[in-house]
């Protein structure tokens, strides 16, 4: 049974921050409930004070920029970020990862960035930001910071957001020519969290074949997502081929820290780790070709 709370909907952000910064670590910010509930539910966590963020309007939007690149709104739903055509057109890995979120229910209350700020290692678009080396926009009643997603999480669970702040932007640069960026997950079921994910992002030289810079990014293969830099050096400075798009899936199971549970084993993870990373890099570089 869910603890009595005292509940507010604040409209902006202002109000929001400043009702964090009086209420600090006894409340609790929920955005589309996806999670929140089903853990206060289930009495793991019982905030004082539940901030509804969910009617702010203006931290729901989708907008690029030649230069700035893409901005998501942390309140921008999953369904409305996988059939943006904005997104479909300049960024479509991120539409084609989100179609593999959970249902269309949870995809249309569930907020980009509840997804990012609840932390769960399994969790789809992380992988995908790390790739694309997009940063996080933090306000608090102190100010605001930018960090990058690959310093956000912070163990199971846990973030670098502090107890006063809140997440109001995800911020994705526009990638350099001949940059190609694929996404997989592998689960049990369609929709299911992952088993283990990969994110992979190549960029071809403008002269050659030349691989110029690479990003791996694993999904449920440790305590957080992240990247494979043994496997990017495999890649980098090389011309991609088959043989070396297999090494670099060797090099990411070997570097990754996968759990056994009730799912899969270790040894299992560190299996499918080394086939995903070569399909996914493979299709990355499929893409690459065509830009
Ligand atoms: C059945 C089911 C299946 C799912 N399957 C998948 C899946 O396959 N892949 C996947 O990636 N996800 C999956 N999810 C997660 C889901 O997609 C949502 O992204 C997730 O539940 C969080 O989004 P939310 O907006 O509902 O956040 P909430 O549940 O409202 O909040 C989650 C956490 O984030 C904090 N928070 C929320 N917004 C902010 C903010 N702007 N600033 C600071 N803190 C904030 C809250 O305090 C809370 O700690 C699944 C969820 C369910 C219920």
């Amino acid at each position: 049974m869910i603890k009595n709370f005292e509940y507010f909907a604040p409209k902006t952000i202002e109000e929001a921050i400043s009702l964090l910064a009086r209420y600090k670590d006894e409340s609790k910010i929920i955005a589309g409930g996806q999670s929140m509930l089903i853990l206060m539910r289930q009495g793991l966590i019982a905030p004082e004070y539940v901030i509804d963020i969910k009617s702010i309007s203006a931290m729901d939007y989708i907008n690029f920029d030649e230069n700035e690149g893409l901005r998501i709104g942390a309140l921008t739903p999953h369904r409305a970020i996988e059939t943006s055509p904005l997104i479909r057109d300049g960024f479509s890995v991120l539409s084609e990862m989100e179609q593999n979120v959970a249902s269309v229910e949870t995809r249309n209350w569930g907020t980009i960035g509840g997804n990012l700020c609840h932390a769960d290692p399994a969790g789809d678009p992380a992988p995908v930001f790390i790739a694309l080396k997009g940063k996080l926009k933090l306000v608090s009643s102190n100010g605001e910071r930018t960090v990058a997603i690959d310093d956000f999480f912070k163990d199971y669970f846990e973030t670098a957001l502090r107890d006063e702040e809140i997440l109001t932007e995800i911020q994705v640069p526009n990638p350099p020519p001949r940059t190609g960026t694929a996404y997989r997950k592998f689960s049990i079921l369609q929709g299911d969290y992952a088993l283990v994910s990969a994110a992979v992002s190549i960029t071809l030289s403008s002269k050659d074949e030349t691989c110029s810079d690479a990003r791996i990014v694993l999904g449920a293969a440790a305590s957080v997502p992240r990247r494979a830099e043994r496997a990017e050096k495999v890649l980098i400075g090389k011309k991609i081929k088959d043989s070396l798009l297999q090494e670099a899936g060797k090099a990411a199971s070997e570097e990754a820290s996968p759990i056994s549970d009730m799912n899969a084993s270790e040894e299992y993870r560190r299996e499918v780790i080394e086939v995903l990373v070569k399909q996914v890099a493979a299709e990355d570089w499929k893409r690459d070709k065509q830009t």
